[in-house]
């Protein structure tokens, strides 16, 4: 049985190595290593130095950004070993990522862009969906091993699954912040937000954010921590890379970007995305209740 490692154990990165962990001998590597040591104690997974990753024929990542990615490439560099495969699970840069598979090709690894969606809850129930992006033999290759997935969809060639990733974000920043400006008016015209959310998801215009984000985090003042709000303006920094590259028009998405960049400015790239909201809510004078 081949042995996994996992570099990363995050929000998203611990739940996933845990279901690497029931199936497969797996190495846990994380920057601060108390966390490793903590998974290898509830998951049965091995917390190993950073050389010690080498050892495994597929190493998974799910770094903040792209630049992680290759600073833990680099410092691995010296130790890889060619045949081996590397899923990366992050919501990376699809040009930069052409550019990392090219420098682990010289070493005969094989490296793989695969993000997932799904959150933090799709990440502990394994039930995350992959987009991911190579070579038609390597994702055949990792397919049986991404533990984490209901929903596998190879997207195309390395960068795709970034590219899809980003776009998907995005569309995602645009749901929420168009449900919260409806919903705000809505509330000033003395229609509770619940009432006008049992529409809206029985209608045309429900989304991810009508249906789940607002109710279970904004109507009742959760606003759990799952997902920073600076890790959502790194996406739409990415999806307007790609609009641009392919010179698409996009201005809602650039005014998109434009005002989740205000957000993270006034509250916090560490606050929650979709505490986003509360910008909103603060112009407006009043809560979307
Ligand atoms: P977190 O901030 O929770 O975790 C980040 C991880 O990266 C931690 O393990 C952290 O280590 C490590 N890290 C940070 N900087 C460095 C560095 N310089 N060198 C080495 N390791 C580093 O992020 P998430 O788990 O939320 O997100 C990870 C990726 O998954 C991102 O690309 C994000 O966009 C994407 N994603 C997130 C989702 C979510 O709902 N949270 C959903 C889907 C995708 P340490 O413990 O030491 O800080």
């Amino acid at each position: 049985m081949e042995t996994l490692a996992f570099l990363g154990l995050g929000a998203m990165g611990y739940p996933m190595a845990a279901h690497l962990a029931k199936h497969r001998p797996t190495l846990v590597w994380n920057r601060t290593f108390a966390k490793a040591l903590r998974h290898q104690e509830e998951h049965g997974s091995r917390a190993v130095p950073l050389e010690e990753v080498a050892e495994a024929e597929v190493i998974f990542t799910c770094l903040p950004t792209t630049r992680e990615v290759r600073e833990v490439a680099e410092a691995l560099y010296p130790h890889l070993r060619p045949g081996t495969y590397w899923v990366d699970a992050t919501s990376g840069e699809p040009e930069a990522s052409r550019a990392l598979a090219e420098r682990l090709g010289e070493k005969g690894v094989v490296y793989l862009d695969a993000p997932v969606s799904g959150g933090v809850a799709g990440a502990e129930k394994g039930t995350l969906t992959v987009m991911i992006g190579g070579p038609e033999e390597a994702v055949e290759r990792v397919r049986p091993l991404l533990f984490y997935a209901r929903k596998v969809v190879h997207v195309g060639p390395v960068g795709a699954g970034h590219a899809v990733k980003a776009v998907n974000n995005a569309l995602l920043a645009v749901n929420l912040w168009a449900a919260g400006e409806g919903l705000l008016a809505l509330v000033a015209q003395g229609v509770s937000a619940e009432k006008a959310l049992e529409v809206i998801n029985a209608s045309s215009g429900r989304s991810n954010a009508t249906e789940n984000l607002i109710p279970e985090r904004v109507l009742t003042r959760a606003f759990p921590k799952t997902f920073a709000l600076g890790l959502l303006v790194k996406d739409l920094g990415i999806a307007m890379g790609v609009l641009e590259e392919e010179k698409a028009p996009a201005p809602l998405l650039r005014l998109t970007r434009e005002v989740y960049e205000m957000a993270k400015r006034e509250l916090g790239g560490d606050r929650d995305h979709v505490e986003a909201l509360r910008l909103l809510e603060r112009w407006a004078g009043r809560e979307i209740q």
